[in-house]
Formats: C-alpha cells, sequence, structure tokens
C-alpha cells in the first residue's frame, strides 16, 4: 500500500487521517494519501507568508533552487511515474513524459526573466514598472495531468518570487506527494507546501485571508466557485477551465492523411485533456470516408492497464467520470445516434472503449457538454458559415481546429472561431513561444512565457521626480 506524505514548512507530514486513492484500471484501492486538517492548512499557508519575505528578495537563489527542483524530479522520473500511472491510469510511457515534461517545465521557469521596463528615463523624471510578487498562491490541480500542470503553476510562481500552497485532486494525490518528498530539501522551509484532502479543502484554501492569488485548473463549475471565493479579498485569480473544443474538416481535405492527427487531437490520455477535440464537424462530402479511417485507429489502440506494455490508452480516471461518460454515450445511443464503433464499457475498472459516434443531433448532450472521455461526435455539414456559428455555439472557448490544404483559408477562417487558441492541420500543440488560456466560460488569465510571468506578478510603477 502506498502512503503519501504532505510538504509542511519544510516537514513531511502524515496527518492523523487518511482517504483512500483508487487504480483507475482496477477499480481497486492501492494507496492513501493525507486529510489536511484546519490547524495543518493554517501552518502551511502561514509557514509560506513568512517564507515568503526572504524568498521574493533574491532572485539567484530561486533560480538555483529551482534549478536543482527539475534535477531531482528527473533523477525520480520512474518512481514519480510509477505512480502516475497507478492513480491516474495513462500509459507508463507516457507517465514518464508527463513527469520529463514537469521537469524541463521547472528548468525553463528558472531561466525566465522578471521583466523591469523603463517608461521614462529623463532630466525630470524616471519611470519604470516592476513586476512584484502577490505573496501566498494557491495553485489547485485536477487529476488529468497532475504532474505538469502542478509544476507549471508552482514553477512559474516561484520564479515570480511568491511562496506557494499546492493542492492536487483528490483522485491523483500521491505522484504529487511523491515530489513532496523528493525535492523536500531544494527549497526553503515554506516556500512551497503540498497539502491534501477531500472536499472542501480545496474550498478552505480558496477562503483563507493570507492567499493572495488563485491559480486554478479544474471544471467550469469549479471554476466559477473559485472566482465567487476571491471576491471578499478581492483574490487575483488565473483559472484555466474546461473546454469543448471544435474541430473543422474542410471538403479539400484528405481524410487518410489527416485521421491519425485528428484521433490522438480527441483520444490521447483517453480523451482526459482540456484541449482535446471534442466535436468533430466534418463537410458531408468527406463525412464517411474520415468516420471509417477513424474507426479503424480507435479500434487499432488497445485501452487498458497502463502499466501493460500493449495499452496505448488507459481508463477514464474515476467512477464519477466513467459513470458520466457512460450516461451521456447511453443518452446519445437511446437518441438514435449511430455508434460506428465501441460505445461500452470494457468490464475492467474504469475502462471504456475507444467510441466513435455519429447521426446525432447538434443538441445532444454529448455535443452540447464536455465529454471528458474517449468518446467523440462526428457531426456532418454542408455550408462554411453554418459550421462557424454551430462551432461558436456554445459557453467554451478553449482550442480548435480547421483542417484543409488551403492554408490561406484556413488563417481567415481562424480568426472567425471563439478561442483562445486555434489550429491547423493539428490540435494540442502547445508551444513555449505562445500564451495558453480560454475565451468565455473556458478562463481568465492566461500560462505560458511571459505571459505565464505576468500572471504570477503585479505591476508597481516607482515615478521618481528629477527635477
Ligand atoms: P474539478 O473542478 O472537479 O476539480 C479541480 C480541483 O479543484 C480539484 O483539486 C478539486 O478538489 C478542487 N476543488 C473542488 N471544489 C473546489 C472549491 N470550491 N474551491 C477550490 N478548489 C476546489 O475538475 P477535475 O479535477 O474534474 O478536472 C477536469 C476538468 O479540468 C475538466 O473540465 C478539464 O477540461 C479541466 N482542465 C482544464 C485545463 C486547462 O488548462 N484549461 C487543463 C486540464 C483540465 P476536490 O476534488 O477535492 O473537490
Amino acid at each position: 500500500m502506498t502512503i503519501g506524505s504532505m510538504l509542511i514548512n519544510g516537514e513531511l507530514y502524515h496527518g492523523d487521517d487518511s482517504f483512500s486513492v483508487v487504480n483507475p484500471a482496477t477499480g481497486e484501492v492501492f494507496g492513501h494519501a493525507p486529510e489536511c486538517r484546519q490547524a495543518q492548512l493554517d501552518k502551511a499557508i502561514e509557514g509560506a507568508a513568512g517564507a515568503f519575505y526572504t524568498w521574493r528578495q533574491d532572485i539567484e537563489l530561486r533560480r538555483n533552487a529551482l534549478k536543482h527542483v527539475a534535477e531531482l524530479i528527473q533523477t525520480n522520473c520512474d518512481a514519480i511515474a510509477h505512480l502516475l500511472t497507478l492513480e491516474q491510469g495513462k500509459p507508463l510511457d507516457k507517465a514518464k513524459s508527463e513527469v520529463r515534461t514537469s521537469s524541463l517545465q521547472v528548468q525553463f521557469a528558472a531561466a525566465a526573466q522578471i521583466p523591469v521596463e523603463v517608461l521614462q528615463d529623463t532630466d525630470q523624471a524616471l519611470i519604470k514598472l516592476v513586476h512584484k510578487p502577490f505573496g501566498v498562491v494557491a495553485a489547485i490541480t485536477p487529476w488529468n495531468f497532475p504532474v505538469s500542470i502542478a509544476m507549471g503553476k508552482v514553477a512559474t510562481a516561484l520564479i515570480a518570487g511568491n511562496a506557494v500552497i499546492l493542492k492536487p485532486s483528490p483522485y491523483t494525490p500521491l505522484s504529487t506527494l511523491k515530489i513532496a518528498e523528493v525535492i523536500k530539501d531544494a527549497l526553503p522551509a515554506g516556500v512551497l507546501n503540498i497539502i491534501s484532502g477531500s472536499d472542501p479543502l480545496g474550498a478552505a484554501l480558496t477562503a483563507h485571508p493570507l492567499i493572495r492569488k488563485i491559480d486554478f485548473t479544474g471544471s467550469v463549475g469549479t471554476g466559477k466557485r473559485v472566482a465567487a471565493a476571491a471576491a471578499p479579498d478581492l483574490k487575483r485569480f488565473t483559472l484555466e477551465l474546461g473546454g469543448n473544443d471544435p474541430a473543422i474538416v474542410l471538403p479539400d481535405a484528405n481524410p487518410k492523411k489527416i485521421a491519425k492527427a485528428i484521433f490522438w487531437g480527441a483520444f490521447a490520455n483517453s480523451g482526459q485533456v482540456c484541449i482535446a477535440a471534442k466535436r468533430l464537424y466534418v463537410h458531408e462530402s468527406i463525412k464517411e470516408a474520415l468516420t471509417t479511417e477513424l474507426a479503424a485507429l480507435a479500434e487499432q489502440a488497445k485501452v487498458g492497464n497502463g502499466l501493460d506494455e500493449d495499452t496505448r490508452l488507459g481508463p477514464i480516471n474515476n467512477q464519477a467520470q466513467f459513470e458520466r461518460v457512460t450516461t451521456l454515450v447511453e443518452e446519445a445511443k437511446g437518441a438514435g445516434a449511430r455508434v460506428v464503433t465501441g460505445g461500452d464499457a470494457l468490464g475492467q475498472g474504469y475502462c471504456f472503449q475507444n467510441t466513435i459516434l455519429t447521426d446525432l443531433d447538434d443538441n445532444a448532450r454529448i455535443v452540447q457538454e464536455e465529454q471528458f472521455g474517449p468518446v467523440l461526435p462526428i457531426l456532418a455539414y454542408q455550408d462554411i458559415n453554418d459550421v462557424v456559428s454551430r462551432a461558436n455555439n456554445t459557453h467554451f472557448g478553449l482550442g480548435s481546429s480547421i483542417w484543409t490544404e488551403d492554408l490561406p483559408q484556413a488563417e481567415v477562417l481562424a480568426e472567425r472561431i471563439e478561442a483562445g487558441t486555434t489550429w491547423v492541420n493539428q490540435h494540442l500543440a502547445l508551444s513555449p513561444l505562445a500564451p495558453f488560456g480560454g475565451t468565455k466560460w473556458s478562463g481568465v488569465g492566461y500560462i505560458g512565457g511571459k505571459w505565464g510571468i505576468e500572471g504570477a506578478t503585479e505591476l508597481q510603477v516607482i515615478n521618481i521626480k528629477r527635477a
């Protein structure tokens, strides 16, 4: 049985109580994580507030500490990845790549510049703009990419000079707690605290008066609760929320050429990606051909236990999500959708067959809502203006994609899509050169590069009269 420990003010804590962690490939409990009590939460936040005043002062100390954190994550990659597969379900090679990515994120943040802009430098005045840390930042993460989402948030906040309280999802706490154990001595006590616990720990964390900024990734519903919790204290927040990405295939696209990229754009991490393609609109002239190609790929990609070498896609992460995906598929079937392939659970943990549905209505819940599972609805269209309006007819606005040989047309069309990112002939392609965030209900604020640093800091104008 695996048992995790929290990191509070430089010390590891098993806690007095714990909660169970389930392996989604089997549906069985394999570990326990500590249930953080109010006194421990207070200690973590007060420790962070105390550590902040020294931590904020020396960027070279921060750079060196973060480089050390990155090395330790890399050195312990296999152990962290093993836990990640056990609790999240993804195949082990994907778990290792997530851990390696998180180490790179920390390295990248260690080298980041915190800009100081000179707005005026004359005989009359010096006016400069400095980016200052908020203080104690609460970082709250979901269960789909627990390690990389956590370390992206933590590294950006820390290099900017903040202290951090990190809370993983109770479905996937153990890989994050393993990081706590591994990096314990690499940072000054209190600078990074890692706590775990089930509902309502997240709400207690966001309500705490010493928290000045909340960096949240999760569902739209919880994001709105976080924004409401921030309001009484006017805490700042970044919200990276859900998506229902449309992928639009134009009539000139070649089904054989694009099928693989669309398949993985929709089914990577078993569809549990905020920016997965979640609604596929295909011109009616090539819809059947593309559907056939995608179904073949869905049947080839083996679903199973992430520890088995031949598994390409793991289970759905948890029972609630498994039941939700099952219900959405059953509803669609009941309303007359055609199941091209899949459509059922595998009878092994929370594994669900890769599923492709078609002949459904735009009003079906699986089209309107974020399914967040291995199911892709394929919808036909005739007219480009009509498909743009159907793609935009949603509260979501995270990612989106257009598939065509006509790049100039795609470039014009891309600007008509309401989304934080629109890809052409690719999906899920995040670039370190670009910000990442959502429009409408998909988020507030941006992460990545200089936009991430801006999100982890606030501005101060220093205006000196010289004459
Ligand atoms: P949830 O919103 O259910 O939970 C996210 C985190 O918030 C968990 O740690 C949860 O802990 C915590 N939480 C719950 N209630 C509160 C509260 N009132 N205050 C503070 N924290 C709280 O999301 P999921 O974990 O189910 O993640 C899936 C969702 O995340 C999908 O919608 C997906 O699209 C989105 N996502 C968005 C990304 C983006 O970058 N835009 C990236 C990845 C995922 P607990 O479970 O204990 O309640």
